[in-house]
C-alpha cells in the first residue's frame, strides 16, 4: 500500500489506516508510522480517537496525538504503553506492521498561538512535538522554551532531536531519578522564576491532570494571564 491511502471513509466517519512501521523509542513508548487517508487534515497539536482493528477492540477508542508534520506523507503516533491497564495501550504493544487502526476525525484545543514556554509531563510531550517540529521546519523556533518533566532519564524519548532543535532552550527535569547530577524534583516556583523571565507570553501545558493543575496555579501566582495558557480543555 502507498503511504497516501485512497481507502474509503468507513461508517461513523472512521478511517482505516495501515501500520507501516512500529518501533519502540524506549521500554514503554512506541512510535507508529501510519498510512495517511487522502484528504485527512489536522493542525499540529491535534489528535484523534484511535481504536485497533482487531476483534474485540474496534469499539474501544482512545485519544492520541499526531506527532508528524501535517503535510507529511504518513501519519505518526507516539504511544506510552500502560501494561498494568488492561486496555488499548497494552494491546498496542503487540500491534505491528501490516495491521490496521481506525481513526476518527482530528480534534483538540492545543494549537500554536505564539511564542512561549512548553511545559510537558511525560507522554504529554506529544502535541508539542508536532508544534515544535513545525516551528523548526519554518525556522521559527527562536523565543520558545521546552521544559519536560519525566520520572527518570530512561523515560525520555527523541531526546537527541529535541536537543538539536532547541539547544539550551530544552530543559529536562526528573521526579524520581536518584542519581547525582540530575535535578530530582517536580517543576516548582523557583524553576519557573529562574527559567521564565517574562510571564507575559504563552504557556502551553500538557501532561497528567495534577501536572497541568499545579502548573496553572503556579503560573497564575507568578503573574501569567489565564488567557495566555493553552491546554487540553
Ligand atoms: C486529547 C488527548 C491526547 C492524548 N494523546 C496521547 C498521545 O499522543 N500519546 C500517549 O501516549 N497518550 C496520549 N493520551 C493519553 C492516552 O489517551 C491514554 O494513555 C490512553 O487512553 C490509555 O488507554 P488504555 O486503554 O491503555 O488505559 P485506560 O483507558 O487508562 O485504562 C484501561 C483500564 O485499565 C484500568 N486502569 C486504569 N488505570 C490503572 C492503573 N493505574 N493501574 C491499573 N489499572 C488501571 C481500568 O480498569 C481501566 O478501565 C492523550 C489523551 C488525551 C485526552
Amino acid at each position: 500500500m502507498s503511504a497516501t491511502d485512497d481507502a474509503p471513509v468507513l461508517p461513523g466517519g472512521l478511517h482505516r489506516v495501515e501500520v507501516l512501521g512500529a518501533v519502540f523509542l524506549n521500554a514503554t513508548v512506541k512510535r507508529f508510522t501510519l498510512s495517511r487517508p487522502k484528504g485527512f487534515r489536522f493542525t499540529p497539536g491535534q489528535g484523534c480517537m484511535v481504536s485497533i482493528d482487531r476483534d474485540g477492540w474496534r469499539d474501544r477508542a482512545r485519544p492520541f496525538t499526531f506527532t508528524a508534520l501535517p503535510r507529511a506523507r504518513t501519519l505518526e503516533l507516539i504511544v506510552k504503553i500502560y501494561d498494568a491497564h488492561e486496555g488499548v495501550t497494552r494491546q498496542l504493544r503487540t500491534l505491528g506492521k501490516g495491521e490496521h487502526l481506525l481513526l476518527g476525525e482530528a480534534f483538540g484545543t492545543i494549537t500554536y498561538q505564539g511564542p512561549g514556554v512548553f511545559l510537558a509531563g511525560g507522554a504529554g510531550i506529544t502535541p508539542f512535538l508536532a508544534i515544535l517540529r513545525q516551528l523548526h521546519q519554518d525556522k521559527a523556533l527562536k523565543g520558545h522554551t521546552l521544559i519536560w518533566s519525566n520520572r527518570r532519564a530512561d523515560d525520555l524519548f527523541l531526546d537527541d532531536e529535541l536537543g538539536r532543535m532547541l539547544g539550551r532552550h530544552y530543559l529536562k527535569t526528573f521526579t524520581r531519578e536518584n542519581v547525582i547530577g540530575f535535578r530530582d524534583r517536580r517543576i516548582d516556583r523557583d524553576d519557573l522564576v529562574s527559567v521564565v523571565h517574562d510571564f507575559d507570553q504563552r504557556f502551553y501545558l500538557c501532561g497528567p491532570e495534577h501536572f497541568v493543575t499545579d502548573l496553572k496555579a503556579l503560573l497564575l501566582e507568578l503573574g501569567a494571564a489565564a488567557e495566555s495558557m493553552v491546554f487540553e480543555a
